[in-house]
């Protein structure tokens, strides 16, 4: 059992997550990286965190799984004895026209982007200390509404929803809930697919010119599951340089 306050970073193991896993470990939470199935990149970020003195452990659970997710929990109890802040990061996106997006494609976004994300916030509800903190991944395409993004944006704008909506059914618990909605970010998740011109393009759509890095949206993940950040709440905080 540990004293630390304990954090769950959903698909932690890479990407923004794994920034995220990193950054709540240096501000003193120990922390579960969960992954789908890439076990190596999962244990580096863990081995990264205890060689820096901090606590963390690797979960694997697919989080679309609503009984492996009840597990992980579970887990995660009988480990650290509490859990005070969730962090819905995992997540997939495959770019389409919607006429041409095929329904295993569908199927599989809305499983993990969105029943994903219910599966965790139910059981967080249930099993979150009070003063805790949960902050869901969306995205700032919600807002700029752009072509090929139909499925993924929608899933996104469905956890925004549950976001505003679990934070008043927590009521009385001291408990924020909060989305963070990052803009382009330089993960396999955006770069995969892309060119360089392309890249370039989107970067330009922000007056700040370039594309995230990771840690810009840990930083910002930080601050909500800080004291600091605790006055908000319900809220979708875009991140994204000032694209929308
Ligand atoms: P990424 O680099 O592709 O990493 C995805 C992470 O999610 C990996 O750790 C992966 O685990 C995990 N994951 C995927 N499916 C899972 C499942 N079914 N169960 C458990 N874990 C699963 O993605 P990213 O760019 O960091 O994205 C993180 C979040 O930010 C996502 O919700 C994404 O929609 C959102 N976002 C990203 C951008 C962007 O430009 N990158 C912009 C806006 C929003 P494994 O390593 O085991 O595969």
């Amino acid at each position: 059992m540990t004293e630390r306050k304990v954090a769950l970073v959903t698909g932690g193991s890479r990407g923004i997550g794994a920034a995220i896993a990193l950054k709540l470990a240096e501000e003193g939470f120990a922390v579960v990286v969960n992954y789908a199935g890439n076990h190596a990149a999962a244990d580096s970020v863990v081995k990264k965190i205890i060689d820096a003195g901090g606590k963390a452990h690797a979960m694997q659970a697919n989080i679309a799984d609503a009984a492996a997710v009840q597990a992980l929990f579970e887990r995660i109890e009988a480990t650290h004895g509490r859990l005070d802040v969730l962090v819905n990061n995992a997540g997939i996106m495959t770019l389409a026209p919607l006429g041409q997006m095929a329904p295993s494609v569908v199927d599989a976004q809305i499983d993990i982007n969105l029943k994903g994300t219910i599966n965790t916030l139910r059981e967080a509800a249930n099993r979150l200390q009070d003063g805790g903190r949960i902050i869901n991944l969306s995205t700032s395409v919600v807002g700029l509404k752009l072509e090929n993004y139909a499925v993924y944006a929608a899933t996104k704008a469905a956890v925004e929803t549950l976001t505003a909506i679990l934070a008043k059914e927590l009521r009385g618990r001291d408990i924020t809930v909060n989305a963070v909605a990052p803009g382009p970010t330089a993960t396999d998740l955006f770069l995969q697919g892309k060119s360089d011109e392309l890249v370039e393009r989107l970067a330009k759509m922000a007056p700040l010119e370039r594309i995230a890095e990771p840690d810009d949206i840990a930083h910002v993940v930080a601050f909500l599951a800080s004291p600091a950040g605790g006055w908000v709440n319900g809220q979708t905080l875009r991140a994204n340089g000032g694209t929308v």
